[in-house]
């Protein structure tokens, strides 16, 4: 059997350049060469987990042992926990004269200088420059710690007596959503499964990390009901998460005299949530409380403050589904864009219908409502209430909601469907598609008598134009197409 001592330097050089690369790369999947690294650091330690270089090898697996939560080969975490349960329970029964051990204070900002540190514990000639003295580094007690650290590692919160530390795939989880929240993914994620992935965890929380997930779904449902999220089950999923965990909340009590204001921006919401997830962050939370001053745990998790945030939550979720996939009242409408006499009041159409980013508000209102009106119309007013939905959808932000792409899309639909003439009937161009561009023509073509002709107006034929009709149509299909799931569009509108 090999011990470090009969190691020559070389070795112990590659192994911890290998150690290394596998802690700054964990996120590998069924990588060979890494498994076969754990698998014989797992082997050194079970053959000799009370030996002098038990050290060498917990160091080691603690180095290694983020790639353990991320996609190893069958069986080389287990053999790993086996090896390093065995080491714990070897080494900790020890006796020694030190006061205190490297470990009680190493966190995961440490890791970085494990590697290169290793080579200097193992070298008596070495320079040591470190605050505590090498002795400690090597001591049975230390190495019985980092085979804890590194077990917490691999099972987040199987372990005590050793510094709280945030699981691996926790740190990942706020880097993700941090950089989806600030409006960046990260060009990896799947927007739908990261959100809907939230609301799992919250349906499966246990319950000491219920509150903390509740609160990553309150982040997340800023996010899901801004109308970026266009699939109707995402919020689906939100909107069952909350509902099963407020009669968790519904019989809190407590005698605080008042609650914490939680974060109100989504990056630190959810950085909080995914950090009162785990024991391990939770641990850190008190760190940073007694360090920092923050509140105390047991009022920001208090499940009476939890209770408000479901039903908030909850009742933000349930307003925006019902405007983002329920249907769509317009009738309103027509008291904003018809006349007294009940003809269009076409100059409030053109200028709600132009490019600004004030008509940003009325757009989905005023698309619906034109391509429902589009149907009883007579051919004049068809022109206009076409081009208005179309231009609406354009002005629509960030996208128009699923009712109003539904409404939209049948009237479009029919009209790019309808029979057309070979050729136009008239012969000078269609109006301009681009932006607003027709805006100007518009009113003057609808009413001659009331409206001067723009600079270059086009022909009341060219307007009607059915070839035109299809053009506008298949363009505002093309703009809406893939939004949504086909099957929730094909709905009645
Ligand atoms: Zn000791
Ligand atoms: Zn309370
Ligand atoms: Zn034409």
């Amino acid at each position: 059997m090999q011990t470090v001592m009969d190691m020559d330097d070389m070795m112990l050089d590659e192994l911890s350049d290998t150690w290394e690369d596998m802690r700054e790369n964990y996120q590998e999947s069924r990588n060979e060469g890494y498994d076969r690294s754990v698998l014989d650091c797992a082997a050194e330690l079970t053959a000799d987990p009370d030996g002098e270089s038990a050290y060498v090898w917990t160091l080691g697996l603690t180095l290694m042992a983020p790639y353990l939560t991320w996609l190893p080969g069958a069986g080389v975490a287990e053999q790993a926990v086996t090896a390093l349960e065995a080491a714990d329970r070897a080494l900790r029964g020890h006796g020694c004269a030190h006061d205190a051990h490297p470990y009680e204070s190493h966190d995961v900002d440490q890791d970085e200088q494990l590697a290169e540190l290793l080579l200097l514990i193992a070298d008596d000639t070495a320079a040591w420059e470190e605050d505590r003295p090498r002795s400690e580094w090597r001591c049975p007690l230390n190495a019985a710690g980092f085979a804890r650290i590194a077990l917490d590692i691999v099972r987040p919160g199987s372990v005590t007596d050793v510094p709280p530390r945030l699981p691996v795939d926790a740190k990942a989880s706020i880097d993700t959503l941090a950089a989806l929240l600030h409006g960046y993914p990260k060009p990896w994620t799947d927007i739908d499964d990261e959100i809907s992935g939230q609301a799992v965890e919250l349906s499966c929380a246990a319950p000491a990390d219920r509150a903390g997930r509740l609160m990553v779904v309150r982040a997340v449902t800023w996010y899901a009901v801004s109308g970026t999220v266009h699939t109707k089950s995402v919020l689906d999923s939100l909107i069952r998460s909350v509902e099963q965990v407020v009669p968790h909340f519904a019989e809190g009590d407590c005698a605080h005299d008042g609650h914490p204001p939680l974060p109100n921006s989504g990056p630190n919401a959810a950085e909080l949530g995914i950090t009162l997830s785990s024991p391990g962050g939770r641990g850190i939370y008190e760190q940073r409380r007694i360090a920092w001053g923050a509140a105390p745990l047991d009022k920001v998790v208090c499940p009476v403050l939890m209770g408000e945030i479901a039903d908030e939550t909850l009742a933000q979720l349930r307003e925006r589904y019902e405007i983002l996939f329920g249907e769509r009242d317009t009738s309103h409408a027509d008291a904003e864009y018809l006349r007294a006499d009940g003809r269009l009041d076409i100059e409030k159409l053109v200028e709600r219908s132009d490019n600004k980013h004030w008509n940003e508000k009325y757009a989905d209102d005023l698309g619906l409502w034109a391509a429902r009106r589009h149907e009883q119309s007579d051919d004049r007013d068809r022109a206009v209430l076409l081009l208005v939905a179309y231009q609406a959808v354009q002005n629509a932000y960030p996208a128009p909601p699923l009712s109003v792409a539904r409404g939209v899309l049948a009237t479009m639909r029919a009209v790019a469907a309808a029979p057309l003439p070979a050729e136009c009937l008239h012969e000078d161009e269609h109006p301009p598609l681009r932006r607003a561009e027709f805006r100007d023509g518009m009113a003057h073509f609808w009413a001659p008598e009331e409206f001067p002709p723009a600079e270059e107006s086009r022909s009341a034929e060219s307007w009607m134009c059915p070839r035109f009709a299809a053009e506008v149509a298949e363009a505002c299909i093309g703009d809406l197409k893939g939004l949504y799931e086909e099957d929730e569009v094909a709905g009645a509108s």
